[in-house]
C-alpha cells in the first residue's frame, strides 16, 4: 500500500471485515462520512462466513435484540437488491415432537414476538411440506419474517458495494496493532481516522483486552455439515424441540421449564454438547446443517465424530428421514459471555462491539446503525 493512501484521514476507521464491521462502515457510509475498514486477513473468514446465514427475529431475546433483529432484517432486504445477492429462505419451520414443546409455541404466539407468527396442525404442516412432517410431528411454528442469505457469498458482495458505490476503503491483510485516535498502527503503517469502531470478532486480545476481560469473554467452537440435496425444497429454516431451550425469545418463557426436564432425560447427550437442530437450504438444493456449543478461550479446531453424529440423529428425528450424504464439514467459533453482545467505549472517540452470542447475523446492521449515531450524532 502506498504511503499517500495512508496519509489520508479518513472519519471512521473500522477494525474488522465480518458482518458487524461491514454494518457499521454501511451506516457511516450512509451518511456521506470516509470510512476504512481494516482486516487482517485478505478475505472474511471468521463467524461472518462460516454461519448459517439465518437472519433470525423468531426466539431472538425478548425487548432489544428482538427489535435490533426486525431492523435487521429490514436492512438484509435493501441490500440483497443494493449488493445483488439472493434471499434463499423466508421463514422459520419450527417443528416439535413433545407437547412440552407445543406449549411453548402457545405460550410465544401469545407475546408480542408472535406477530406473524402461527403454529400450524400437522396435517396442516403436512399438506404444506410433507417431505419432512411424519406421525412424531406435534405442531409446527411457522413465521413470516426470518431470512436466510448464503454468507459465504453476501459478505464479499457488501464489501464490493460498499467499496463501488459508497467508496468505503478496504485495507485487507493488515493487522491493527494499536490505536491512539487519530492515529492507528497497522502492520502496514499509520492510519489517521477521527473515530474508530473495533468489532474483533473473537480476537480477546490483540487490542483492549482488558477492557474485553472485564466481560468474561470466552469462545464458543460450534460443529457444522453440509449436506447433499435431500430432492426438494424446505418449507422454511428448519428447527426442533432443542432449539426451543437455546434461543432466548423461547427458553426465558415459564413454559420452558418442562420442555428442558424432558430433554434432559431424554436426549441428555444432545443437551450436554448443547446441540440444536437448525438446517437451512442453499441455491443448489444443498443443506447446511448444525450445531453444537463447547466453551473454551482457545477452542482446539478437530471436529468429533459423535457430535456430528448426534447432529444428523436429531436431523432425522426432526425431518423423519435419513440425512444425505456429507459433503462438507467445518468449525467455527464466535465470542461468548453472559450476555447478548457489549458496546464498550475505552475512549471517547472509540467504540469497542462485541456480539458475544450467536446472533451477529440477525442483530448486526441495527447495532451498527446505533454505534454510528452514537459516535456521529444525528448528521455527519
Ligand atoms: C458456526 C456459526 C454459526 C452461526 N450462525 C449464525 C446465524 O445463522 N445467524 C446469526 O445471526 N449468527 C450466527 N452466528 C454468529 C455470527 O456469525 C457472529 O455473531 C458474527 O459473525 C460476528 O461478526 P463479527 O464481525 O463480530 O466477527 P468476525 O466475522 O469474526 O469478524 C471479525 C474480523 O475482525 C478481524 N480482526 C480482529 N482483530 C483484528 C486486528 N487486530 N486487526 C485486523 N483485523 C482484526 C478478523 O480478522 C475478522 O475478519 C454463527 C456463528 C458461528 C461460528
Amino acid at each position: 500500500m502506498s504511503q499517500s493512501m495512508l496519509a489520508g484521514v479518513f472519519d471512521l476507521a473500522v477494525v474488522g471485515a465480518g458482518i458487524i464491521g461491514m454494518s457499521c462502515a454501511r451506516a457511516a457510509a450512509m451518511k456521506g462520512l470516509r470510512v476504512i475498514v481494516i482486516d487482517r486477513d485478505s478475505q472474511s473468514n471468521g463467524a461472518s462466513v462460516r454461519n448459517f446465514g439465518f437472519v433470525s427475529v423468531t426466539g431472538q431475546e425478548r425487548g432489544t435484540a428482538w427489535s435490533r433483529a426486525r431492523r435487521t432484517c429490514a436492512i438484509w432486504e435493501e441490500l440483497a437488491e443494493q449488493a445483488e445477492f439472493p434471499i434463499l429462505q423466508r421463514g422459520l419451520w419450527m417443528t416439535t415432537r413433545r407437547p412440552e414443546a407445543v406449549a411453548i409455541l402457545e405460550a410465544f404466539l401469545e407475546t408480542e414476538m408472535g406477530e406473524g407468527c402461527k403454529i400450524l396442525s400437522r396435517a396442516a404442516a403436512r399438506a404444506r411440506c410433507g417431505e419432512i412432517v411424519n406421525e412424531q410431528v406435534q405442531a409446527v411454528l411457522s413465521s413470516s419474517i426470518d431470512l436466510r442469505v448464503e454468507s459465504r457469498e453476501a459478505i464479499p458482495r457488501i464489501a464490493a458495494w460498499l467499496a463501488a458505490r459508497l467508496g468505503v476503503v478496504f485495507l485487507r491483510q493488515t493487522a491493527v496493532l494499536a490505536a491512539a485516535p487519530p492515529r492507528i498502527e497497522t502492520s502496514r503503517g499509520v492510519v489517521e481516522a477521527r473515530r474508530w469502531r473495533c468489532v474483533p470478532g473473537d480476537d480477546m486480545v490483540s487490542l483492549y483486552p482488558e477492557r474485553i476481560a472485564k466481560y468474561q469473554v470466552t469462545r464458543c467452537k460450534l460443529q457444522m455439515l453440509r449436506l447433499a440435496d435431500p430432492g426438494f425444497h424446505l418449507p422454511g429454516i428448519v428447527m426442533s424441540d432443542l432449539g426451543l431451550i437455546r434461543y432466548p425469545g423461547f427458553s426465558a418463557l415459564a413454559e420452558a421449564a418442562p420442555l428442558r426436564a424432558s430433554l434432559e432425560s431424554g436426549q441428555g447427550e444432545h443437551v450436554k454438547h448443547g446441540i440444536h437442530l437448525i438446517v437451512v437450504q442453499s441455491a443448489d438444493g444443498s443443506l447446511v446443517v448444525g450445531d453444537s456449543h463447547h466453551y473454551a478461550a482457545t477452542p482446539d479446531y478437530f471436529t468429533d465424530e459423535r457430535i456430528d453424529q448426534l447432529i444428523l440423529e436429531e436431523f432425522s428425528a426432526a425431518t423423519g428421514r435419513p440425512p444425505p450424504a456429507v459433503r462438507e464439514r467445518w468449525v467455527g467459533t464466535y465470542a461468548s459471555a453472559d450476555r447478548t453482545m457489549f458496546i464498550d467505549a475505552p475512549a471517547c472517540d472509540v467504540r469497542l462491539v462485541m456480539i458475544t452470542s450467536g446472533s451477529g447475523a440477525s442483530i448486526g446492521f441495527a447495532i451498527g446503525e446505533e454505534v454510528v449515531t452514537d459516535l456521529f450524532g444525528g448528521s455527519a
